[in-house]
């Protein structure tokens, strides 16, 4: 995937690469009214306990049903979206709905579970960040305790000690924190330690490889032991089939997410799924 870098760059020259251009360019017009039309959706990936089979939260994750292009994933359109200066506007937006749906599921009497935004690195290094999150959870009325966010290891890595006083923030406030596709960035155990988290997600292609390649298998268990030595949840991602679920399940990992219990949701098969208290 082509990264623009800077308007007002000049880029070297070929049809082939202005036509690349063209199309960043365009597609950039496109999150722009997608976002003022309202085009985006929340679904909504259920985060199940490996011991019990319960529901305990859900993962929101951002989809786009283009008009004329159909589908287009958030690997593609959110580094857009990070490059055009749109990134924080899309936030705010995936903020405030995923608590108005926490919101609703509530009132309407679903069990309270968590429920886990995608906060991209951008985000995180403004320093209205967690004022903005604040204001938000006010907003909309909802317990904070129940707000998880996301955040990627490298985003951490870029201008760190005001990220962890951002972390910090976000804390105080109530919110939970995770760090998400853990072991593929610079992974530093020593770093981990300094981060004010909660949870730490293990990247898929880890535990997708687990039981063919015996590396995979022994980075999972060294992750889960030194995450609980901290005094961390651990979540495994992309959990596909039984065996994997088993293997996840003899070396104690508290949570999985992955197709294997359910892909991610729109929120109405998503209450399909959770059970009404009455
Ligand atoms: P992520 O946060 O690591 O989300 C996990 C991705 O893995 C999701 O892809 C999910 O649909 C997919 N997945 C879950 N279980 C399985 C499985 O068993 N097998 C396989 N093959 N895939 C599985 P998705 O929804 O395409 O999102 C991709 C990435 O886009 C996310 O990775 C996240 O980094 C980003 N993203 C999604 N929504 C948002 C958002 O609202 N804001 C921001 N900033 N980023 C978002
Ligand atoms: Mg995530
Ligand atoms: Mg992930
Ligand atoms: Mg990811």
């Amino acid at each position: 995937f082509c990264k623009v870098s800077g308007r007002n760059s000049k880029l070297f020259y070929s049809p082939k690469m202005n036509s690349m251009y063209n199309e960043l360019l365009l597609l950039e017009g496109e999150i722009r009214k997608a976002l003022s039309n309202e085009d985006f959706k929340l679904y909504y990936q259920p985060k199940v306990s490996v011991e019990t089979g319960e529901i305990i939260g859900v993962e929101a994750l951002i989809r786009w049903f283009h008009k004329e292009k159909g589908f287009i994933s958030p690997s593609k359109f959110i580094p857009l979206a990070e490059e055009a200066g749109l990134i924080t506007q899309l936030g705010e937006w995936v903020v405030r709905q995923a608590c108005m749906q926490h919101k609703k599921w509530v009132d309407t009497g679903y069990p309270p579970v968590s429920i886990a935004v995608n906060v991209s690195a951008i985000e995180l290094q403004r320093n209205d960040f967690s004022e903005k999150v604040k204001a938000i959870i006010d907003e909309v009325e909802i317990d904070p305790s129940f707000l998880e966010l996301e955040i990627t290891e490298n985003s951490v890595m870029q201008n760190t000690e005001d990220c962890i006083k951002t972390m910090n923030e976000l804390r105080s406030i109530g919110i939970s924190l995770s760090i998400d596709d853990f072991g593929t960035g610079y992974s530093s155990f020593g770093y981990l330690r300094k981060f004010p988290i909660n949870n730490l997600k293990i990247d898929q292609s880890f535990v997708k490889n687990s039981l063919i390649e015996s590396n995979s298998a022994e980075i999972i268990k060294a992750m889960i032991q030194l995450a609980h030595t901290f005094g961390l949840k651990v979540i495994a991602e992309g959990v596909e089939n039984e065996f994997v679920l088993n293997f996840l399940k003899s070396q104690q990992c508290d949570y999985y997410q992955g197709y294997y219990h359910s892909k991610p949701i729109p929120p109405e098969d998503m209450e399909q799924m959770m059970v009404l208290k009455v």
